[in-house]
């Protein structure tokens, strides 16, 4: 458990270190066991990445419990990010998830102001699950109904928008999650220069499903 807290707080620094984040902006989180109950290890709200202790670290319990990160420092609880319910509702809904990661990264932030679904402009957009990276309806920060608006935007999908904020990504673990994060950056910010000097010309349907099946035996088997 303290290893995976480490893993958690250095994988955080490295959103920073990727133009993930600013200030104490986005927030991360792992599936964890503690004390025989199921839940998650979450970033603390509020804080930034390079001032985090193991203890800063909240277990959540599914079922919105608390716990403290061991019984000698129990005064040591934090307050999880406010995004917890998101983070949690991901957890509930998609077995395969392992971790998931938001951030105000820069690309992904200007898309979402305009509200608009990220159209398969390249195929790398298959990485998310399907055609395209959906932008979920505007919520505010912390609330159930941010988090309503993310699950349904990401059915299907492990990636979306959220509209005048960010972006969340979930993966098997956080290298993972990690590593979406950072290619949804990265397709954030093509689509963004491929807008400057026209229009794309968008993948068909057909085109996508062959990516999307070339995917599913993608990389390195053994
Ligand atoms: P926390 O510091 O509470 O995790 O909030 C950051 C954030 O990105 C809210 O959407
Ligand atoms: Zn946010």
């Amino acid at each position: 458990m303290l290893k995976l807290r480490r893993r958690l707080i250095d994988t955080a620094r490295y959103m920073g270190d990727h133009d993930l984040c600013v200030g104490t902006s986005g927030n991360l989180s792992v599936r964890a066991e503690q004390d025989g109950r199921r839940g998650y290890l979450i970033t603390p709200t509020g804080m930034r990445y390079g001032d985090l202790n193991p203890e800063d670290i909240v277990f959540m319990a599914m079922d919105g419990a608390r716990a403290s990160p061991s019984v000698k420092a129990p005064k040591n609880l934090r307050a999880p990010s406010s995004e917890w319910r998101f983070h949690r509702d991901i957890y509930a809904r998609r077995p395969e998830a392992g971790a998931v990661l938001h951030a105000h990264s820069p690309f992904a932030v200007s898309l979402s102001c305009l509200r608009g679904d990220i159209p398969p402009f390249h195929y790398m957009i298959a990485r998310f699950g399907g055609d395209s990276v959906r932008c979920a309806r505007y919520a505010t920060f912390g609330t159930q109904a941010l988090s309503d608006a993310a699950q349904e935007a990401l059915e299907g999908r492990n990636a979306c928008l959220l509209a005048n904020h960010g972006q969340i990504v979930h993966g098997r673990d956080l290298e993972q999650a990690l590593a979406l994060g950072i290619e949804l950056e990265a397709l954030c910010e093509q689509y963004w220069r491929a807008r400057q000097i026209g229009e794309p010309i968008l993948l068909g349907s057909e085109e996508m499903r062959a990516v999307l099946e070339k995917f599913g035996a993608y990389g390195q088997t053994a």
